[in-house]
């Protein structure tokens, strides 16, 4: 892929590496790329990051085609940036996109446009502790048409966001939420695509589980409401009887990148992980005989998220008095340990830019 670039000539000023949030503040520049079915996806370039002017009729705006990514690049302690398996996310891109009848990326060539884009924006990645760029890149529909079918034409385009660590506090556990309202995706849907539709579906209930004093939403399958499936945004693991378990992926749980790198990890550690369905009434009834010890969430924003206490139905259902659990705190330490190079790297996950 032969990038045109373009710099900036006002580059902002960077923001306070210790108050960094999560997804407010944007680099200096960002990758553009467009599709249309004579030239297939053409014009690479890297350009100043600037609004994108659309008109009205923007087939994304209307029938949510569109998909997204997400993923970070790491400030190691020698000063080097790294990028955590990120052939996985250009894969699982390619996957959504084909689930929204997009045309896919191709890989080494998306990749290396990536690294470009980094480079150019290394000063961005901060060096605090536990801080990282967020790389969000985005394909959304572009023919200006009302009617539905698939789009002609695409934009893709990519963002950096400088983001603080996700634990300002500290490593606490979630209070979730398990809804029998409402349901994130089913079998056969769009459950499995990174496609913005997904989202705006889950507020409803999110917004009631805040209203109640809980953080996330534990979302239970879309056909019987019986089986566990994702938390919040975050995939989910169980530990029940010293068996790390998590849901297997049926279709309508976002296979995510962080979810296999605790499996992968856990059989290198030679741990027994199995991927298969799981009621709510298993894990109540678990929790009931003393054998459920430990839940959490993985994902690329927070790594690992230690769950604390489940409220299901009137009941309430507390978890570990408080404290992060011991595996919880295992894959935390070992994921960000090979995100950040403090440690080997022995799965081959780590892709080095700088
Ligand atoms: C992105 C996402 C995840 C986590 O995927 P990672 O690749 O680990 O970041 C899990 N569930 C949903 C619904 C997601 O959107």
């Amino acid at each position: 892929m032969s990038l045109t670039i373009k710099k900036s000539d006002q580059l902002k000023a960077k923001p306070d590496e210790h108050h960094l949030g999560f997804g407010s503040h944007f680099t200096d520049h960002m990758f553009n790329m467009d599709y249309d079915p004579d030239k297939g996806w053409h014009n690479p370039r890297i350009e100043p990051y600037a609004p994108i002017v659309m008109d009205p009729a923007t087939m994304v705006l209307h029938y949510g085609q569109g998909v997204f990514e997400g993923l970070k690049a790491y400030r190691t302690e020698n000063g080097g940036v790294q990028l955590f398996r990120p052939r996985e996310n250009i894969k699982r891109m390619n996957r959504s996109a084909n689930r929204l009848c997009i045309p896919e990326v191709e890989e080494d060539g998306f990749l290396e446009a990536l690294k470009q884009l980094i480079s150019i924006e290394k000063e961005w990645v901060p060096h605090a502790p536990e801080t990282s760029l967020y790389i969000r890149p985005t394909i959304i529909a572009t023919d200006p048409f009302l009617g539905v079918r698939a789009s002609h034409t695409y934009r893709l385009f990519v963002i950096l966001s400088p983001v603080g660590a996700y634990y300002p506090e500290g490593f606490n556990p979630i209070k979730i939420w398990v809804t029998r309202d409402y349901v994130r995706a089913v079998r056969g849907g769009v459950g499995e695509a990174k496609t913005p539709g997904n989202y705006a579906a889950s507020l409803l209930a999110g917004n009631k589980a805040h209203l109640e004093g809980y953080t996330q939403v534990l979302w239970l399958d879309g056909v019987e409401q019986k089986y566990l499936e994702e938390v919040g945004s975050m995939n989910i693991f169980f530990v029940i009887d010293s068996e790390i378990v998590t849901p297997m992926l049926n279709g309508s749980i976002l296979p995510g990148v962080t979810r296999d790198s605790v499996i992968k990890l856990a059989e290198h550690w030679n741990m027994k992980i199995t991927e298969r369905l799981i009621s709510i009434d298993e894990l109540i009834e678990a929790h009931g005989s003393g054998k459920l010890t430990e839940i959490f969430g993985s994902g690329t924003a927070a790594v690992i998220s230690p769950v604390g206490e489940i409220k299901y139905g009137d009941r309430v259902y507390t978890l570990g008095e408080g404290r992060v659990g011991l595996l919880a705190q295992k894959f935390y330490a070992a994921l960000t340990d090979i995100q950040y190079g403090r440690a080997a790297d022995p799965m081959g996950w780590i892709e080095p830019i700088l």
